[in-house]
């Protein structure tokens, strides 16, 4: 089937996940745009990352550059103010009683999935495509397949309208979102997704790895540092 005529919204945060997410719409439906949402996270680094993010994919490929549409950026600071999270307060990043971590931004992809429908739905846009990943994400019980798909049955149910939920990364694991990222840009793209996305939960910038920016402490960063690992080990040719 080709997605040449249909429209897409891509959640996209600036991390490694979403910008994968986005290179991966760009590949396969004619237009696609961007929302992302400030709720006051600590790390607000991604959402200042963005503008830069989506210049450089636009740079890689012009057919790229013309099916890159608008983006957009709102505001959500009451999900920051009635979660007191890691994220969104100054707490340390460690494991609760309920066995989630301290991050955990209880219903958070719910309100992103509930907004990005209601602007896909003013915007056309039949398809969402979102980084959820439930092969080595920390419990999130959002993440799951199964609340992605409750959630593209509730958003077409509620407004009368089809939409389509794309969660790419779903079933891999950090390595195979290097490898992913490879396959559909090649070496220009990783390189695109080490040196601009940032995925650090603290917002730490200052220290460069191997696979981009980060404290190389947090949950973020230690997922992403063992995925670039695990995957430069079988590719061979990064390092
Ligand atoms: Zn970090």
């Amino acid at each position: 089937m080709s997605f040449e005529n249909e429209h897409a919204l891509v959640l996209f945060s600036g991390g490694q996940d979403s910008t994968v997410c986005l290179a991966w719409a760009l590949q396969r439906f004619g237009k696609v745009e961007t929302i992302g949402f400030d709720y006051g996270q600590r790390h607000a680094i991604e959402l200042a990352v963005r503008p830069r993010v989506r210049e450089r994919i636009a740079s890689l490929d012009p057919a790229w550059a013309a099916r890159l549409g608008e983006d957009h950026v709102l505001p959500l600071e009451t999900l920051g103010r009635i979660s007191e999270t890691a994220l969104t307060r100054e707490t340390a990043i460690a494991m609760a009683d309920n066995n989630l971590p301290t991050t955990f931004v209880p219903g958070r992809n719910l309100v992103f999935f509930t907004f990005a429908g209601a602007l896909a739905y003013r915007r056309g846009a039949k398809h969402i495509v979102a980084g959820m990943c439930e092969t080595d994400y920390s419990g999130y019980p959002d993440c799951r397949d199964d609340t992605v798909k409750a959630m593209q049955v509730a958003l077409t149910l509620g407004m009368d309208r089809r939409f389509v939920l794309h969660t790419p990364l779903m079933w891999i694991d950090k390595a195979g979102t290097f490898a992913l990222a490879e396959q559909i840009g090649g070496k220009k793209f990783v390189d695109l997704v080490v040196e601009e996305t940032h995925s650090c939960y603290l917002g730490d910038r200052s220290r460069r790895h191997d696979w981009g920016y980060g404290c190389g402490q947090c949950p973020a960063c230690q997922l992403r540092a063992a995925g670039w690992d695990k995957w430069t080990s079988v590719s061979g040719n990064r390092k």
